[in-house]
């Protein structure tokens, strides 16, 4: 082969390779805006342009509700950050977070993300060691599994499944109270609030966990905060 023709063969290929890539590219672009305009078929509204409906959703995401009878959506997979413990949590908190964190440090607390995601699986094996925790301490069947789902929810049920939930622990030399008193005061100002607290567990249907925090952003947490409401009556859900 001569040098000239193979540069012309050289020059056939990379444009030939040009053209499949931006046919791709086009494809996966023109697949997004179809895609969740199909999700709106209920709706006569005009249908969203794609850059729209991510921000519907990106608003949206830090107030998803679930509990006793709100799943989570099916296959929902936050976009997860891992934390140096290993613990994954929404990576689209995690500068409040570590604001949070940085602001109880400011105050004289040590504090730990110690239980964030969990797969609808884990969800499932902790609740099955939860009732069979109790079934050794000698409670019957019935007992075990009505005390279990107190404080662990059904698979499918939990906000740890979302990724927005926080099991927070006090660290180094930070008493447990003196933190959560902290969280209880500050942790709107980051978009957090007490999900389970004392008196409300009519309302949310989980026993009091001074420890489980969940993002739902900075306004909403502020308005929850100083109404003293949970994300059920903010919602005006059940
Ligand atoms: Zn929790």
């Amino acid at each position: 082969m001569t040098k000239q023709r193979f540069r012309l063969l050289l020059a056939v290929i990379a444009l030939l390779l040009v053209s499949i890539i931006c046919g791709l590219a086009g494809a996966a672009h023109k697949d997004r805006p179809a895609r969740s305009r199909a999700a709106q078929t209920e709706t006569t509204d005009p249908p969203m342009s794609y850059v729209e409906t991510t921000l519907a959703q990106w608003q949206i995401w830090p107030l998803m509700l679930v509990n006793r009878t709100h799943a989570v959506p099916d296959d929902y997979v936050p976009p997860l950050f891992t934390l140096e413990n290993g613990q994954q949590f929404d990576a689209r908190m995690y500068p409040e977070w570590q604001k949070m964190v940085l602001a109880a440090k400011d105050a004289g607390f040590t504090m730990e993300a110690a239980y964030c995601y969990r797969s609808n699986e884990t969800q499932r094996q902790i609740l099955n060691e939860r009732i069979a925790w109790y079934r050794k301490q000698g409670d019957s069947a019935a007992e075990a599994e009505r005390k279990a789902r107190e404080y662990v929810a059904e698979p499918g049920h939990s906000e740890h499944e979302l990724g927005l939930a926080i099991d927070i622990h006090a660290a180094g030399e930070t008493k447990a109270e003196n933190l959560f008193a902290w969280l209880k005061e500050n942790a709107h100002l980051y978009g957090f609030i007490e999900r389970y607290p004392e008196d409300k567990v009519e309302i949310t249907g989980i026993a009091y966990e001074r420890w489980h925090y969940r993002f739902v952003g900075r306004d909403a947490a502020s308005e929850m905060y100083e109404k003293h409401l949970t994300l059920e009556e903010y919602l005006g859900e059940e």
